[in-house]
Order: structure tokens, then C-alpha cells, then sequence
């Protein structure tokens, strides 16, 4: 017996045919090196199914082996670089002296490209491929049509791809295709689809809020690929030209899309090759206006263009300042005063929001402190946190380090955030938050009311203050509905002990039904508007405002 699996290992191990070999019940027990040289995944991780690809391909390989004994299944299996390819599996039943068989053995061979493109895959890549395009882009339309949105259509080149192909030679053109189309699959989402279309053509179908995650998406996509390749030991550079057009904006119907977005192509190959261009002139100028931000925005950072301006909160009963927020400000040389409005959407989405937030948390804390050591009125200082900075692993870690450097005490600490942050992950913004409170600082939920957060998980966060919104201040003095839902604010936050601010108060008669509701601290241009630090160091001298 010990004879014939030594015999049957070296045979499993020696042979160039892809074996799977499964028990009785059709357990998967092994697979041999010809497997793993065929899909990339190795025997430990394909049985412990290690990773998303793994498990995926675990299940399709039981489903292959449930044909009968002699029969054979034909599907795609997940490879290890993440591309479903087409397989042939043929099943023969090992019976030795039982009734019932006790293995199954498959042998595992990769369809012919005919059947793989019968089937809509590329054969190279493992992407979809032309054929299922059309099709993708017309339920794209036909879903945009149904439910409203926007479809994005990038068509992407590799820019002197030839030139690749005749330094280095088809076997490596081909490898750095594959590699490509590994890094799309990376940089997409789960509903978006990458297709290899031919040659060095990709496209990319993907349904869009706004044109501005188009933008995002392409400029992601550049990056992606211009990153060095290792192609048989050398490196190799290339970039993507990128043709990219929206339904409905630019086009009636998906051909016309396609049309449009291979127009666009050409134009972003004829204008200078590794770039994207819209099919439309004012995407494209909103492009470049974004970019043109992004660069002046780094620029910002590291001239320290910014500033710090503070807004006091006020108790209404007696006018006194018992906290001020933190709104950053920044003095562009060029353009003047930009607001955060302009700037904390791309800050976020290039991810210059950490060091800008991690800026203005310093410089917030540090004054705070000054203004104490001054012996002026004491206060709490409330400071806005972005999606990003709050999801950000380093968070907590930031704000422990601020704290020792300035000498803040955190009990004079607010963080400001925002309903939507929570209700991804709601687990993970509790234990968050918790952290943050165990450092002894308040956390306060900005814009209350305007999210869709569900009331019933507000007694879990650990949250001290709620900030009611100032869309529902502007008009509690005419729509009586409003005031309600302030009413109903206010008696929430008492209900669950927490402080009520209100923001966006700009007139007396905002200020008397606050005070008249219980509502003790108010925010608004009513008593000032944000300032920079000299002057709210004046405010604080006297530690009281009348409005102006
Ligand atoms: P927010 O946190 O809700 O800040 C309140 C905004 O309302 C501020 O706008 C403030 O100037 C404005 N405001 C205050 N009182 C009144 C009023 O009586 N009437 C009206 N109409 N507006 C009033 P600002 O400074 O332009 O900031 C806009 C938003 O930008 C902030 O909304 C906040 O979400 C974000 N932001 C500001 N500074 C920072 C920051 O340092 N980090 C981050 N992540 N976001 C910031
Ligand atoms: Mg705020
Ligand atoms: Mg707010």
C-alpha cells in the first residue's frame, strides 16, 4: 500500500496533465504541480481556501466534480490572478474493491481560445472579452434608463505597445497584457467591468453618480499602469491613453457611446499619449480645473498656505463663548480665500485630506493651549474630521500624538463627524469612537438631521454632543414643520443626555426659539462669523459676544 502511493505521488507529481484528486464524498484532497502551473493557485491554499480567489475556486472545482464517472464539465475557474478562465474537467470514478467509488480523479485542461471566446472570455487576459462588451454596455444604458445615474465608458490604449512587443518579443507583450489587466482588476470595483477588447485595447463600463468619479476612476487607472512592469527581468514602462465618454450626457444610445469614447481616444493619443480626454469639451475643462486645484492644493501643504479660523459657540442664556469650531481656511497667493467647500472634496479624494487634517487638528490644539497658558476664558475646541480621516487606521494614533506635543487636555478636545461616516460600518465606527473617548475628548455628530442614519443606532455611538443641522435653523421662525423637527432634535439629545448645539443661527428670531426650546448653545453668523485667531483671541478677552 505505502509502495503504491509513493508510485502514485511521483506519477501525480511528474505528470504534465493538471490532476485534482477528491474522496468519496467528493472532498477535495489534493492537486498536483500541473495544477498550480495551470490556474496559480498552490495545493495549501486551495485546501485551506485561503483568500477570495481560493474559495472560489475551491467551489467551482466541487461543482466540476459532480459529473458522473467519465463525464465532463466545461466552466470558468477563478485563477490565482483573480481572472476567470475556461476549463474542460474530466472525471473518471476510482471504484478499487468497493461498491461505492472512494476517489474521484479529474483532469483538468484549458479550453481551446475558440471556446473560450464562444464563452465571452479572453483567453490571454481572462477578462471579458469584445462580445460581452456590447452587452454590458447596453444593460449599463438600459439600467441608467430604468433608474436614472450615469454611465461611464473609458476606452483605453497602451500607448507604443508595438514597441514593447518588437523589443522584447510576443512571449513578453503577452505577459505584460496580463499584467495589466491584473492591475484593472485591481484598481475596480465589484460592478464596474474590464474588458480586453483586442490587442492593447481595455474598456472599462462602469454606472456613475457623478462625472467627477469618472474623473477619479481614469486618473486612478494612469497611475495604475504607469508603475514600472517586471517583464522577464526587465522593467517596463508604459502608459495608457484613455478616451472616455457618458451616457446619457454625450451620447443616445450605447453604440453612440462607443463612438463617442473612441473619438475621445483619439484625441487623448493625437494630444500627447498618458492622459485622458472626454468626449466633451466642458468634462474636459472641468478636468483640467481639477487637477490644476489638486496641484495647487499640494503646493498649499507645503507653503503652508493654510489657516486656521474659529467660530465661537454661545450659551444664549448670557451670551457667554463656551466653545469655538475650527474651520480651515486657505489662502491661495494666486486666487485669494478659497473655501473648504472648493477643496476638502478633492483633499479627500487624493487623500491630501490626512495631512491637511492632521494640520489643522495641531494648529487648533496648540491655540487652544496658548490661549490657556494666556490665562483668557477656557473653552472647547471643535474640530471637523473628514470620511477619510475617520476611516484612516492612524486616527487615534494622530490625535494621541497632538495631544502630548501641545499639551492640550483632551476634556477641552471636540471631534466634529458626520452621520454617513457611521452607517457603513457600524461596528468598526463604534469601536473607533470608543478609542477616541477613552482618550477623554468629546465627539460631537455634525449636520444632524441631513443624513439617513437610523435613530435607533444613536444610543450606541458614544457620541457627547449633537449639532442640528443649519438647514433646519434657516427656517424655523417661518415653517412650522421645521421647528418641529428642531423641537424633536433637541428633546432627542436631552432624552439621551447628550449636549445640543445648534448652527447656523443668523437672525434674533433663530436665537429666541432656540433658548425658548432648550436649546443653550448656538453657532451662527448671529454672533459672529468665523475668525481668524487674533481676532477670536480679543473675543475671549472679554469671554463674552453680543451679536454684531
Ligand atoms: P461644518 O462643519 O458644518 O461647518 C459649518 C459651516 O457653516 C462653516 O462653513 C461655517 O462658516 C458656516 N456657518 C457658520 N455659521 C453660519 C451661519 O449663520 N449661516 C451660514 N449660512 N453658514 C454658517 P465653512 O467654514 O465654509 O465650512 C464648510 C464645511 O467644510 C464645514 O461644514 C466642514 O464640513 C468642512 N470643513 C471646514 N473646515 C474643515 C476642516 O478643517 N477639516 C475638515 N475635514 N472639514 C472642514
Ligand atoms: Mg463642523
Ligand atoms: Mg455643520
Amino acid at each position: 500500500m505505502s509502495d503504491n502511493q509513493a508510485i502514485l505521488d511521483v506519477i501525480l507529481e511528474n505528470i504534465r496533465d493538471a490532476v485534482v484528486l477528491t474522496d468519496g464524498e467528493r472532498r477535495l484532497l489534493r492537486v498536483n504541480k500541473a495544477f498550480e502551473a495551470l490556474t496559480g493557485h498552490t495545493a495549501a491554499h486551495l485546501l485551506d481556501r485561503s483568500g477570495e480567489d481560493a474559495g472560489a475556486a475551491h467551489d467551482q472545482l466541487l461543482r466540476a466534480m459532480t459529473v458522473n464517472d467519465g463525464g465532463r464539465w466545461q466552466g470558468a475557474i477563478r485563477c490565482a490572478d483573480g481572472a476567470d478562465r475556461l476549463f474542460d474537467v474530466t472525471v473518471s470514478a476510482v471504484n478499487g474493491t468497493a461498491a461505492f467509488p472512494t476517489h474521484y480523479l479529474g483532469l483538468l485542461r484549458h479550453s481551446s481560445g475558440e471556446e473560450s471566446r464562444r464563452f465571452g472570455h479572453d483567453d490571454l487576459t481572462g477578462l471579458p472579452n469584445r462580445d460581452i462588451f456590447a452587452d454590458r454596455v447596453d444593460q449599463a444604458v438600459l439600467q441608467v434608463n430604468r433608474s436614472g445615474g450615469s454611465v461611464a465608458l473609458l476606452l483605453m490604449g497602451l500607448d507604443r505597445f508595438t514597441m514593447v512587443n518588437d523589443a522584447l518579443g510576443h512571449g513578453a507583450g503577452d505577459r505584460l497584457l496580463i499584467e495589466v489587466a491584473r492591475r484593472l482588476r485591481h484598481n475596480i470595483r465589484e460592478t464596474d467591468t474590464a474588458v480586453r477588447l483586442e490587442g492593447d485595447r481595455f474598456a472599462l463600463v462602469m454606472s456613475i453618480a457623478g462625472t467627477d468619479d469618472s474623473v477619479i476612476v481614469a486618473e486612478k487607472m494612469l497611475k495604475a499602469v504607469r508603475e514600472p512592469f517586471a517583464i522577464d527581468g526587465q522593467e517596463v514602462v508604459v502608459t495608457f491613453s484613455i478616451g472616455i465618454a457618458i451616457y446619457p450626457q454625450d451620447a443616445a444610445s450605447g453604440v453612440a457611446l462607443v463612438k463617442q469614447a473612441e473619438n475621445a481616444l483619439h484625441h487623448a493619443k493625437v494630444s500627447g499619449r498618458n492622459q485622458y480626454q472626454f468626449f466633451s469639451k466642458d468634462m474636459n475643462r472641468k478636468a483640467r480645473l481639477r487637477l490644476d486645484l489638486e496641484a495647487r492644493l499640494r503646493r498649499a501643504l507645503a507653503n503652508e498656505e493654510f489657516a486656521v479660523y474659529y467660530q465661537p459657540k454661545v450659551r444664549a442664556a448670557d451670551n457667554r463663548i463656551v466653545g469655538a469650531e475650527a474651520l480651515v481656511r486657505w489662502l491661495d497667493p494666486e486666487k485669494g480665500m478659497v473655501s473648504p467647500g472648493e477643496f476638502i472634496p478633492v483633499a479627500e479624494e487624493t487623500g491630501l485630506i490626512e495631512p491637511i487634517g492632521s494640520w489643522v487638528l495641531r494648529r487648533s490644539c496648540q491655540q487652544t493651549k496658548a490661549w490657556q497658558d494666556l490665562g483668557l476664558h477656557r473653552v472647547k475646541v471643535s474640530v471637523n474630521v473628514s470620511a477619510r480621516q475617520f476611516r484612516s487606521r492612524t486616527l487615534v494614533d494622530t490625535v494621541v500624538g497632538i495631544l502630548e506635543e501641545t499639551g492640550l487636555d483632551p476634556r477641552w478636545l471636540e471631534l466634529e463627524i458626520t452621520e454617513s461616516m457611521l452607517m457603513n460600518d457600524v461596528e468598526a465606527a463604534v469601536r473607533k469612537m470608543t478609542a477616541l473617548r477613552e482618550l477623554g475628548l468629546g465627539l460631537s455628530i455634525d449636520d444632524f438631521g441631513t443624513g439617513y442614519s437610523s435613530l435607533s443606532y444613536l444610543g450606541r455611538f458614544p457620541i457627547t454632543t449633537l449639532k442640528i443641522d443649519r438647514a433646519f435653523i434657516a427656517d424655523v421662525d417661518s415653517n412650522p414643520k421645521t421647528a418641529e423637527i428642531a423641537r424633536a432634535i433637541i428633546g432627542l439629545s436631552r432624552g439621551l443626555n447628550l449636549e445640543v448645539v445648534a448652527e447656523g443661527a443668523e437672525v434674533e428670531d433663530h436665537v429666541t426659539f432656540l433658548r425658548d426650546n432648550g436649546c443653550d448653545t448656538v453657532q451662527g453668523y448671529y454672533y459672529s462669523r468665523p475668525v481668524p485667531a487674533d481676532q477670536f483671541e480679543r473675543m475671549l478677552t472679554e469671554g463674552v459676544v453680543r451679536h454684531l
